[in-house]
């Protein structure tokens, strides 16, 4: 089995190494392709103003100049010598629940693949507001790991879908199972923006990233993290709400 690594926090990313060695309980054949540089937040952003380049850390292990997109889209097309059989993207530091995933360079990366038609896997660990359940902040992913992701390998998934996975900010021997569940809804309204003065007297602004009220529906994401539990949350690409076209359609017939 031939699996392709990306990690929208860099090359460098402690979760990149998580991810490996979550990959090699499963296969030998691992390619890595990630941004050099931290690339959270950029959503599923694809480089078109300016050049890519690639840079070659060691065997199979490759950074580009982009996006998370860039990344997948460079290994499949430029790096590796076959597609892959599995996209993995993370081990993201920070979680990916709920509508996070509409900024998620994570999930997007992930979204890619599904896009080329590779079952794809986006991984995220949830971190609490000081970081970390314990002095390892992918403890519970480097447990629980191995195990969530044997079904995902073989389960079969309709094209154009993927998977999200979040680990919640627990030590390994607290978190009490794994749930398949729906995305869950965040209320983003009172994101904060944080307002300050750069050294020449100039105003910033930076986009804080508060705690977020939200309900936890049954059956959510959300909900099951909150419960102590590790979510797998199948996605699909198309976005459409179907209950909204008929009505729609008449109004324009
Ligand atoms: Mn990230």
């Amino acid at each position: 089995m031939k699996i392709l690594l990306t990690n929208d926090d860099g090359i460098h990313a402690p979760g990149l190494e998580v991810l490996e060695e979550i990959a090699r309980a499963f296969s030998d054949d691992i390619w890595i392709c990630a941004p050099d540089e931290e690339q959270s937040g950029m959503g599923h952003a694809l480089t078109l103003t300016r050049p890519v380049r690639l840079r070659k850390h060691g065997e199979r292990r490759f950074s580009v100049t982009g996006t998370p997109t860039d990344a997948v889209t460079m290994g499949l097309r430029q790096v590796m010598d076959g597609p892959p059989d599995v996209i993995l993207s993370g081990v993201n530091r920070g979680a990916n629940l709920a509508d996070d995933i509409t900024y998620s360079g994570t999930v997007s990366a992930a979204i890619e693949g599904a896009l080329a038609g590779i079952r794809s896997i986006a991984l995220s660990q949830v971190t609490n507001k000081e970081g970390a359940a314990t002095d390892d902040t992918f403890e519970a992913a480097r447990a629980w790991g191995e195990k969530v992701m044997g079904p995902l390998l073989d389960t079969p998934l309709p094209k154009r879908t993927l998977v999200n996975v979040n680990f919640p900010a627990l030590p390994a021997d607290r978190i009490r199972g794994i749930r398949a569940v729906r995305q869950g809804f965040h209320d983003y309204s009172r994101g904060t923006v944080v307002e300050g003065r750069d050294p020449r007297g100039f105003k910033y602004y930076w986009f804080g990233l508060q705690a977020i009220e939200h309900t936890l529906d049954h059956g959510t994401d959300l909900e099951a993290i909150n419960e102590g539990f590790v979510s797998v949350t199948p996605l699909q690409l198309d976005l459409t709400h179907h209950a909204s076209l008929g009505e729609l359609g008449e109004r324009y017939g």
